[in-house]
């Protein structure tokens, strides 16, 4: 038996019991008659005393010779502290020791292993199991567990079957680029690895599976924005002879009962809000409703005025700043250069300032008077001591440039409150958008979405109109998971791919599987899929999800710890019936 107790477990009652422990030495503190060493393990920290007088000399020895994160085993008595810590558990004991066994020695870590670190990221990515014996890695995972531990309580409880799904397959189309695998015994041959498990999961529903879920690894091979992996995990989910509206209940259920069971908070009915309407007043396809700053338009009250930069605007729009008033020209300036950085790409900002008695300061005093700014103020919803921010230019441009000053107004003045979840769902997404560089329509969602069939007619004249049965569930400004209403029917699914630019044959090529399923009576069915990491970083009060990750990779989508991607030696090539002629 290596231990008789864990080192986060022994309490005040436990006084005079002989107990055997096991862990890490955390630190020591030599004071020449009496040693204390922290023991720590996964469960809490133990102080140890090894005391002359009470302690063989041969014991005394081997404890001075303990380094940080030797492993050691020790037996001993526990006995009250003198001076207790009430931070720790354990706090009101030590325990005196009579044996001590170093079980490893440890080179000296290369980073402090405390909650503060001396560390930078890179060097705790390349020793990551020296990271997670951190409390804040370790209590991530923790975390992670738990969360992973009440999706799967909730879902099977509601009869959900949790069913794995291949991992070498062909391509799945979630608008990304697959990562590949040669095939050894098909030469010239790859599988690619799955952007999600799709068409697996409606092939369930096929198979009348009725309820299907699976916490699962995904794959694509995108330039890793920040915060971004390229394998990640969802909760991913499909149901048989359901509505939106059951799928919406079934997860916004799933999502009260983590935030319930994880934070103890109840959150009534989710709001519901259109992707349009989400675009009009927040910019954004997944608009942070903790805080307000709504965009108001001001195209009817600002255009058609001696100032020519809103004139020519497709469109103008605003956001009332509580408070800021009292800003600086320098303050002002700030912002506006701000949204002038390329992330952003604003040509330029106008600024209003809401001061006592309905007195108005713009900088573009000169071309309209008090009455018009008064409807400024009216539209944006600004009050006395706000400032309002009007961009304008292209619609769609304008709204995500304004979008972004209001996250990081939001972020500045610390409206977006970790511990405050504001759940909302956005719905009635377009089912197509326009792709600039390729001129042609791409799914929004996913090929497999079903039109709103009152937008059915406009398939052909008005493509980009067509709304979808699709959804996403937004927490605290991110997307925390999408999903839709698919379609079932064989020639419906046909004339989606023909509408994507598939031709019938480039379409049976690749989804000819899909299709064929469907003449083999297909329920009626959709789903979604939660985004594990995230929601988990979310949950958890965090907005990057790599502390959640055991093994996460960098942004250049490298394992620095294990140095992958690597080559691979001619034979194994050889094998694969591969030849190399790398590029650049
Ligand atoms: N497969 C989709 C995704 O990964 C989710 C879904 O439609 O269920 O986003």
């Amino acid at each position: 038996m290596y231990r008789s107790h864990n080192c986060g477990e022994l309490r005040i009652a436990d006084v005079n019991k002989e107990v055997t422990l096991a862990g890490w030495v955390q630190k020591s503190r030599d004071k020449g008659f009496m040693i204390w060493v922290d023991l720590r393990d996964r469960y809490g920290i133990t102080q140890l005393i090894f005391d002359e007088s009470r302690t063989e000399e041969s014991v005394m020895q081997l404890a001075k010779s303990l380094g940080r994160e030797f492993v050691i085993q020790v037996k001993g008595i526990v006995i009250e502290r003198e001076s207790k810590n009430a931070n720790i558990p354990t706090g009101e004991l030590e325990v005196l020791v009579k044996e001590l066994t170093v079980l490893n020695e440890s080179q000296l870590p290369p980073f402090t292993i405390e909650d503060e670190t001396d560390g930078g990221e890179d060097i705790r990515m390349k020793y990551r199991y020296l990271d997670i014996r951190r409390n804040p890695v370790k209590n991530s995972l923790l975390f992670r567990h738990k969360v992973t531990q009440e999706v799967r309580n909730y879902l099977s409880n509601l009869d959900f079957c949790e069913v794995e799904t291949p991992y070498l397959i062909k391509s799945t189309p979630e608008g990304a680029r697959d990562f590949v695998v040669p095939s050894r015994m098909n030469p010239g041959q790859f599988y690619a690895l799955p952007q999600s498990p799709q068409t697996f999961k409606q092939l369930l529903m096929v198979g009348g599976m009725d309820k299907y879920f699976q916490i699962v690894k995904c794959f694509r091979d995108e330039d890793l924005r920040a915060d971004r992996q390229p394998e990640f995990t969802q909760i991913d989910c499909e149901m048989s002879f359901i509505e939106q509206e059951d799928i919406l209940n079934v997860f916004e259920g799933l999502t009260r009962h983590l935030l319930k069971n994880i934070h103890n908070i109840e959150i009534e009915k989710f709001p519901r809000m259109t992707f349009d309407e989400a675009m009009k007043t927040y910019g954004n396809d997944k608009p942070d409703i903790r805080f307000g700053m709504k965009f108001g338009e001001l195209n009817a009250v600002a255009q058609h005025k001696e100032f020519p930069v809103f004139n020519s605007a497709e469109l103008v729009v605003g956001i009332a700043v509580p408070g800021a008033a009292t800003y600086t020209r320098k303050e002002i300036d700030a912002l506006i250069d701000w949204v002038k950085r390329p992330q952003v790409g604003a040509l330029g900002m106008v600024y209003v300032k809401c001061e006592a008695n309905n007195q108005y300061k713009s900088s573009v005093d000169k071309f309209y008077d008090q009455a018009d700014l008064a409807k400024w103020a009216e539209a944006t919803g600004a009050n006395e001591g706000d400032l309002i921010l009007v961009l304008s230019g292209s619609a769609n441009k304008t709204r995500s440039q304004l979008s972004a000053l209001r996250m990081e107004l939001g972020n500045r003045m610390g409206l977006r409150k970790p511990n405050e979840f504001a759940p909302l769902w956005v719905v009635d997404f377009p089912l197509l958008e326009w792709d600039e560089d390729s001129e042609r329509f791409h799914a929004m969602h996913h090929p497999f979405t079903s039109p709103k069939p009152e937008d059915m007619h406009l398939l052909d004249t008005d493509p980009g109109k067509v709304r979808a049965n699709a959804y996403d569930l937004v927490l605290n400004g991110n997307e925390i998971g999408g999903g839709s209403i698919r379609i079932h029917d064989k020639d419906m699914q046909a004339l989606m791919f023909k509408h994507l630019g598939f031709t019938t044959e480039q379409a049976q090529e690749q989804f000819g599987f899909l299709m064929n399923a469907f003449q083999f009576g297909a329920p009626p069915h959709g789903g979604l899929a939660f985004g594990l990491d995230r929601l988990t970083a979310i949950l958890g009060g965090q907005e990057t999800i790599r502390d959640f990750i055991a093994f996460p990779k960098n942004n250049s989508g490298r394992d620095v710890m294990i140095d992958a991607p690597a080559t691979i030696d001619n034979t194994q090539l050889d094998e694969l019936s591969i030849m190399l002629n790398v590029k650049g």
